[in-house]
């Protein structure tokens, strides 16, 4: 099956002033529908960056970004925001970027299908449906600041949803909100995939939430070095055969050189310290 997102050795470099930054170094990524998947990585790792390209808020400097079959670098800033406002989702970590704050949580869902031709009743109903489904049926008319962060984060989900958009993508959702609230967001992001079928991406740099995904991949330097799935943890080679051996993952084993000792053995490849 054809992946809904390819990402083909994006690059992505910021300039300011007196300085360049690399925050995106040739990475490749593959995303299918209906995937439930994390992208974890510390802090400057360039996760954020990714993200933002992914759902045509920036573009690459570099390399290509195929969704379905557009591609997203070929397109004018005019198809880029329609594509942006049909197609994708957007979650931050701080509400203020969710939520107008003077709208109660059903203004606030109903608020993007203002301008899409969808009678008032229609988006009414089609806002506490979406509450509904993230668990808020009796928050309707509250307004955020009556709303726990974890509830704030729930109305930004449906308001992400009410387009219904292809794919949902979520920058450090959790990021703001205690341990228990956030096991239970990562639940309803479980549920929403499970049952509606939404494919999902999380950025984060909490590698708790690799426990409640399918497929974790870890970004490092602008750059994907491994992945785990369900049934154990993978390189992940690049299209030179280059293999990226990360930090955690060089220190569990000691390789500490520059070089590491192979050796094979029955159709196995052993990575040894030299
Ligand atoms: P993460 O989300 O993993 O913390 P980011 O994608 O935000 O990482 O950032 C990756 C790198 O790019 C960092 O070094 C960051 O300082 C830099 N960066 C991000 N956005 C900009 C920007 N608008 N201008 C200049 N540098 C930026
Ligand atoms: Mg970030």
């Amino acid at each position: 099956m054809k992946p809904l997102i390819k990402c083909d050795s994006l690059v992505k470099i910021y300039k300011t002033k007196d300085l360049e930054v690399m925050a995106l170094q040739g990475l490749d990524l593959e995303i299918e529908k209906g995937e439930l998947m994390a992208i974890v990585g510390k802090s400057g790792s360039g996760k954020s960056t990714l993200l933002k390209i992914l759902g045509g808020l920036e573009r690459a400097s570099a390399g290509k970004v195929m969704f379905e079959d557009v591609c997203l670098n070929e397109l004018s800033e005019k198809e880029l925001s329609a594509f942006r406002s049909e197609r994708i989702g957007f979650v931050w970590q701080k509400s203020t970027d969710n939520l107008l704050q003077y709208l109660t949580a059903a203004q606030n869902v109903a608020m993007p299908l203002a301008f899409s031709g969808v009678s008032e009743k229609e988006r009414n109903e089609r806002a506490h449906l979406l509450l509904d489904m993230v668990g808020l049926s009796d928050r309707y008319n509250s307004y955020p600041f009556m709303l726990s962060g974890g509830e704030q984060q729930r109305v930004a989900i449906a308001i992400a949803l009410a387009k219904n958009p292809d794919i949902l993508l979520m920058d450090e959702p959790t990021g703001a909100v205690d341990g228990k609230t956030s096991e239970r967001l990562q639940e309803l992001f479980r549920k929403l995939n499970e049952e509606q079928g939404i494919t999902i991406i999380i950025v984060t740099h909490d590698v708790r939430l690799a426990d409640n995904v399918d497929r974790m991949v870890m970004i490092s330097d602008g750059k994907i070095s491994t992945e785990r799935l369900l049934d154990g943890e993978y390189a992940v080679l690049d299209k030179a055969g280059r293999v990226r051996l990360s930090k955690e993952l060089r220190e569990a084993v000691g390789i500490t050189s520059s070089r590491v000792k192979l050796e094979f053995d029955n159709g196995k490849l052993i990575i040894e310290p030299e």
